[in-house]
């Protein structure tokens, strides 16, 4: 426990604390002293929510899903724990935008997580940003609902939290003027678990295999992303409205190590690169104590046993998917949402049988072809190309 690590005490609420980055951020909070969490919550893994709550005693705890919620109430009322239980998705945007919060870590999977996120950068808060895909789907309306109310937007995926690094701090967090002597920035991509796999695998590639990433240890759906590198296609997308910048100035090389964890060329030829060992407890806690730095227990980076840091280009026909979120990128207004939705259909449909591996990127490419894409002038419009692309993409998956 480190006593008053943080200048100022602080109070947290954990959106998917019961996932891989919700327990990496219990990992860092649980040594600094003046952090209390406010809120914890889960869609319905009521085990995991129950142990953390007895040990981080949180204001309120949030289910998702209505099963369960008397079991973890009477599992908290015997234990004598004042939390107090909340269910459904409205209390998500409840807990994220409380008055007595000051960071929310948006670390809920996919477009589930777009409100609570939304409603932390509406009411100001520091916002430690895993949930990429609710910047993919929205781009600018969520950078701007941080920017118009005062919300320190931070990332936390190991890519941008890298550039983020590798750039000037200013005192609002990220923003354009951090980016004025950019040429380009180069994001780093470990390439997943078939890097190197013969292409005529790819069709009989099972969920386990997907899910076996060699080097990070993640939730299922980012696993397989990264498998068929849609994560770094969605990455790419989360990078251009990040540091507005446009795909032209965005580069992606594959480095199987993950030790470099991206890199920023400037244009006077320099080239600053931030460097670690993957854990993303280190991205975490560099965005709970920024600008000042906390101590974690991440594993230190050792480059003499490291040996060797390998770099080669991204082949885009064997990841398909990864051209198909550059596209987005270069196209944007709805393409990004539309992209995004469809994915998130596929890979649940390949997570539960019903899709081969290979086929995720052809429903990718295909919702992509057939839905025009619109200016993403408001969150109706995109929230609506979410949906068309959900029931398109739905049909294809089950229509063969
Ligand atoms: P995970 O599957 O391990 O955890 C997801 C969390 O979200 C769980 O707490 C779950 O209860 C909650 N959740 C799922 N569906 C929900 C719903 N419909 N409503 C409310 N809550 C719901 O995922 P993860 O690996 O922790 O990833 C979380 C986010 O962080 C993703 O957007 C991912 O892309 C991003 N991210 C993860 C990593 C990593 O190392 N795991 C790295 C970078 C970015
Ligand atoms: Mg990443």
């Amino acid at each position: 426990m480190i006593l008053n690590a943080l200048d100022r005490d602080a109070s947290i609420t954990i959106l998917g604390s019961t996932g891989s980055i919700g327990e990496s951020t219990l990992a860092v909070a649980r040594k600094i002293e003046n952090l209390s969490v406010f809120a914890l919550t889960a869609k319905s893994n009521v085990t995991t929510l129950l142990r953390q709550c007895l040990e981080f005693n949180p204001r309120y705890a949030v289910l998702v899903d209505t099963q369960g919620a008397d079991t973890l109430a009477e599992g908290l009322r015997s234990a004598g724990c004042e939390t107090k239980v909340l269910v459904g998705r409205e209390a998500l945007e409840q807990v994220a935008s409380d008055s007595q919060v000051d960071m929310v870590m948006a670390a809920i999977v996919g477009a589930a997580g777009l409100a609570a996120t939304l409603a932390a950068a509406k009411s100001g808060k520091r916002l430690l940003l895993a949930n990429k895909e609710a910047l993919v789907m929205t781009g600018d309306i969520l950078m701007d609902a941080a920017r118009q109310n005062g919300s320190t937007l931070l990332p936390i995926d190991s890519e941008h939290n890298a550039i983020f690094q590798c750039l000037p701090t200013v005192a609002e967090g990220i923003g354009a003027s951090q980016v004025k002597f950019v040429e380009k920035i180069v994001l780093t991509a470990s390439g997943g678990p078939f890097l190197d796999t013969p292409l005529d695998q790819f069709a009989a590639i099972t969920p386990a295999q997907a899910c076996a990433h060699p080097v990070w240890s993640m939730g299922s759906k980012i696993s397989v992303d990264s498998a068929t590198m849609m994560n770094k296609g969605l990455e790419f997308i989360e990078a251009c409205f990040l540091f507005s910048l446009p795909a032209g100035q965005v580069e992606v090389i594959i480095h199987p190590q993950s030790i470099i964890h991206s890199m920023v060329h400037y244009s006077d030829g320099s080239v600053l690169a931030q460097m670690a060992s993957p854990d993303m407890r280190v991205p975490i806690a560099h965005c709970i104590a920024w600008p000042q730095r906390i101590t974690t227990e991440a594993p230190r980076l050792d480059l003499a046993s490291a040996k060797t840091l390998e770099f080669r280009e991204p082949d885009l026909v064997r990841f398909r998917c990864l051209s198909l979120g550059i596209e987005a990128a270069r196209v944007r207004g709805t393409a990004p949402a539309l992209l995004n939705a469809a994915n998130e259909e596929a890979v649940s449909a390949f997570l539960a049988g019903r899709l081969r591996f290979d086929r995720i990127a052809e429903i990718n490419a295909d919702v992509m072809a057939q839905i025009p894409c619109e200016p993403a002038a408001s969150l109706d419009i995109i929230i609506d190309a979410d949906s068309r692309a959900r029931l398109l993409a739905n049909s294809l998956i089950n229509n063969g």
